[in-house]
């Protein structure tokens, strides 16, 4: 059968070398005479698997030494109760910004373990854009400031690193970590759930800064404490070894195909197929404002729900997959992450602009 183009925001597409590679080792590895999905997490040969995903991490995204790499699991939502267990730990303050709908569970789980205050929110229009901040938007004997880099259900992201001053910067970038480079040395901590651009569900990535560690709660869960979780390797218990194992491969193929100043220029160009023709036309809407447009989660509406439907279902039997928006708020998303060709978008702009010919408003 012929692979579609899978637009969803997550779980999502996965390169396809990375997945040929996978079936063509997935009965056994290497010499090892088994699966990786069977072996030991404390063998040796899966020893190598996690070591050498750590090592291609820290090379493709350029993490310093003073950073630790974790791989949990739980998804990015655990993180959402592990940072303030972890970090909100001096003045129990922490200082949140609200640009979707991600970003405010995280307020809101905070806001259960103490002083978290929302300081910047783009609720007032619909997280259309990303809130501007600087350095006095945030109390500077907060215990951490939490952005999410890319908000994947309205589709806008950070065209700027906020200035925090002394106060580490934490940032989920579920929906954008390895889609363009980014100074690692201005967060505190970065983490991800991997489902989107990384490997498939079940892994959790956490980069932080060394000098966070070791200050959790009594409280926390041992699972959730960073320091435990780095101090054993990510192997306190069975990690999420074959979502880890992919995750090694997809890094492979980035660091392959250019690493990630090439993969932001090819990220670059499929957003801006997508974004030119919208700007083109006043038949499909662009909801985001165009200085905060995502260059992973691209979102329109026709302006009528029923042609919307009609879209998502038209695109759906052509092999344009999952196109329809998140539940909550409606229109069409096309999520384009790294492993989706720039054909697949150049294919879904002229079925748009088919759409639009043979569907005329009243
Ligand atoms: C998908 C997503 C999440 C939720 O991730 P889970 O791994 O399902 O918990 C959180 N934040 C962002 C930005 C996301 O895109």
């Amino acid at each position: 059968m012929k692979r579609v183009y899978n637009f969803s925001a997550g779980p999502s597409m996965l390169p396809l070398p990375v997945l040929e590679k996978a079936a063509s080792e997935l009965v056994c590895y290497g010499d090892s005479g088994m699966s990786v999905l069977e072996m030991s997490h404390r063998s040796p040969v899966y020893d190598e698997i996690i070591k050498s995903a750590e090592a291609l991490l820290r090379e493709v995204m350029i993490i310093p030494d003073n950073y630790k790499v974790l791989f949990l699991q739980g998804g990015a939502s655990t993180q959402f109760a592990a940072i303030p267990l972890n970090l909100m730990n001096g003045s129990g303050k922490a200082d949140y910004i609200i640009s979707g709908q991600f970003s405010k569970k995280a307020y809101q789980e905070a806001k259960k373990y103490g002083d978290a205050v929302c300081v910047a929110s783009s609720e007032d229009k619909t997280n259309s854009y990303i809130p501007v901040t600087t350095r006095e938007s945030f109390r500077p004997d907060a215990d951490y400031v939490h952005i999410c880099f890319n908000n994947t259900i309205y589709g806008t992201k950070y065209y700027y690193i906020p200035d925090t001053g002394d106060v580490p910067l934490v940032a989920d970038m579920s929906s954008c970590i390895l889609s363009e480079p980014v100074d690692v040395t201005k967060f505190g901590m970065i983490y991800a759930g991997a489902q989107k651009n990384v490997a498939p569900a079940g892994l959790t990535l956490v980069i932080i800064r060394e000098d966070l560690l070791g200050h959790a709660r009594d409280i926390t869960p041992t699972m959730l404490d960073y320091k435990i979780m780095a101090d054993n390797g990510s192997m306190y218990n069975t990690p999420p070894c074959y979502p880890i194992y992919i995750c090694k491969l997809v890094l492979e193929w980035l660091k392959e195909t250019g690493g990630l100043t090439e993969r932001k220029k090819i990220n670059e160009e499929k957003a801006a197929v997508l974004y030119d023709y919208l700007d083109s036309q006043d038949y499909y809407i662009a909801p985001v404002e165009k200085q905060s447009r995502s260059m992973m989660n691209v979102t329109f509406v026709t302006g009528d729900a029923e042609l919307d439907k009609k879209f998502a279902k038209e695109a759906d039997a052509l092999g344009f997959k999952n196109i329809k928006g998140h539940r909550s708020v409606g229109g069409m998303r096309a999520s384009i992450y790294n492993a989706m060709p720039v054909e697949g978008v150049r294919d879904l702009v002229e079925f748009m602009k088919k759409f639009a010919q043979e569907n005329p408003k009243g």
